[in-house]
C-alpha cells in the first residue's frame, strides 16, 4: 500500500488542518523531485501484499499530468509500479470541470481506477462559507465528466455536524448524493482542529461548534438515508454500494503495512510507525516503535470502526471479560459469527465504547 501526499491547494477551506501550501507549478516540480528521490531511497519499505496506490492531499488533482507521470515512473523503477488493485486520486470538482473529460481519461490511462471527489455539500451557501472552490452545480458536473470518461468507481466526500447546517439542507445534500449513484460515499463530522481559520472564528465568537445532539441527529439521518438507498455502512464514516468498499483505507483499519511519501505522510510497518514532517521539500522523518500495548489499543480502535468488527479471540485476549460483558448487556457491543462489533445505532458513540474497552 502506497500513499503519496500532494501538499498543494489552490484555495484553503476554513476547517482544514491538513498540511498544504498554495499551489505553484515550480513548487509542484520540486515536490515531485523530492518524492521521486524518496521513493527510490525507501522502496524496500513498500509492501505489495495489498497493492494499492492513493494520491491524497492537499489536492492531488492540481498536479499536472506530466508531474503525476514522473511519480508513477519512479514507482515503476522502484519495482512497485502498476497495475494496482486500487489506484485512487483525490480530486477537487473544479479541477475536473476546468480540465475536462480528456484530463480524466488521461488519469484512467495512467492506471487510476478510483476517483475520490471532494464534494462536501450540495448547498452553495455552505460551500461558499467553507471557502470551497466549487459550487453544487460544478460538483454534479464533475461526476458527469468522470462518468463520461469511463470512471467506474467514484467516491464523494460529504461533511455534516456544522451548527449552520440544518437537517433539511443535510437531507437535501444526501438526496442529491444518492441520485448521482456514486459507488462510495465518505461522510465526516466537522471537527475544529489545530489553527485552521474556523478555530480562529470560534475564538472570535464568529462560529459556535455544533452540539453533540445535532451531530448525532445528522449522523442518524445519514445512516437512514444511505441504507434506504442500498449503501453498505461498512465503517463509521464510509458507505459503499456492495463490492465497492475501499481497499486502501480498508488496509489502514486492518493495520496492513503502508509506505507514505511526501511531506506529512505517515508510514506503518507492523511495530514501526513513522511520519514526515509537514515542511515542503525539506521534510525529515521521525520514527517510533510501538509497544505491545500500543499495538493492542490500535488493533481494537481500528477494527471496531468497521461493521465486521474484530474476531472474538483477539478481543477477549486484549480486553477484560467484565468490560466486554457489560457493553454487550448495554447493547453497545454484539457478538455474532465469532466476532465482536459495534451495532450501527452505536457507531456514533464508538469512541466512548472503545474507551471502556481499553
Ligand atoms: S480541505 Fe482539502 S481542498 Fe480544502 S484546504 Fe484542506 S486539503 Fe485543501
Amino acid at each position: 500500500m502506497i500513499y503519496i501526499h500532494v501538499p498543494f491547494c489552490k484555495r484553503f477551506c476554513i476547517y482544514c488542518d491538513f498540511f498544504s501550501e498554495l499551489y505553484s507549478e515550480e513548487e509542484a516540480e520540486r515536490f515531485a523531485d523530492r518524492v521521486c528521490e524518496e521513493i527510490s531511497a525507501r522502496s524496500n519499505e513498500i509492501d505489495d501484499r495489498v497493492k494499492t496506490l492513493y494520491f491524497g492531499g492537499g489536492t492531488a488533482s492540481v498536479l499536472p499530468l506530466t508531474t503525476l507521470s514522473r511519480i508513477l515512473i519512479a514507482l515503476d523503477k522502484s519495482g512497485h509500479g502498476g497495475p494496482y488493485t486500487e489506484f485512487t486520486i483525490e480530486a477537487n470538482p473544479e479541477d475536473i470541470v476546468e480540465r475536462g473529460v480528456n484530463y480524466v481519461r488521461s488519469l484512467c490511462a495512467l492506471g487510476m481506477n478510483r476517483l475520490s471527489i471532494g464534494v462536501q455539500s450540495f448547498d452553495d451557501n455552505l460551500l461558499g462559507w467553507m471557502n470551497r472552490r466549487h459550487n453544487a452545480a460544478r460538483a454534479v458536473e464533475a461526476v458527469r465528466i468522470a462518468r463520461e470518461a469511463g470512471v467506474k468507481n467514484l467516491s464523494i466526500d460529504l461533511i455534516f455536524g456544522l451548527s449552520n447546517l440544518s437537517d433539511e439542507v443535510w437531507e437535501d445534500t444526501l438526496d442529491k448524493a444518492v441520485a448521482l449513484r456514486v459507488e462510495h460515499i465518505s461522510c465526516y463530522q466537522l471537527t475544529v482542529e489545530g489553527d485552521c481559520a474556523l478555530a480562529g472564528m470560534v475564538r472570535d465568537g464568529l462560529y459556535e461548534e455544533a452540539s453533540d445532539e445535532l451531530c448525532a441527529r445528522q449522523y442518524g439521518i445519514l445512516c437512514r438515508k444511505l441504507a434506504e438507498a442500498g449503501y453498505h455502512h461498512y465503517e463509521i464514516s464510509n458507505f459503499a454500494l456492495p463490492g465497492f468498499e475501499a481497499i486502501h483505507n480498508g488496509g489502514y483499519w486492518q493495520r496492513i503495512s503502508y509506505a507514505g511519501f511526501g511531506p506529512s505522510a505517515h508510514s506503518f510497518s507492523g511495530k514501526r510507525r513513522s511520519w514526515n514532517s509537514p515542511v515542503l521539500n525539506d521534510y525529515v522523518r521521525t520514527e517510533e516503535t510501538l509497544s505491545d500495548e500500543d499495538c493492542a489499543v490500535e488493533t481494537i480502535m481500528l477494527a471496531l470502526r468497521r461493521d465486521i468488527g474484530i474476531d472474538a479471540p483477539t478481543l477477549e485476549k486484549l480486553c477484560s471479560k467484565e468490560a466486554i460483558d457489560k457493553l454487550i448487556a448495554e447493547g453497545a457491543l454484539r457478538k455474532a459469527d465469532g466476532r465482536y462489533s459495534i451495532p450501527e445505532d452505536h457507531f456514533f458513540v464508538s469512541d466512548q465504547i472503545i474507551r471502556k474497552l481499553i
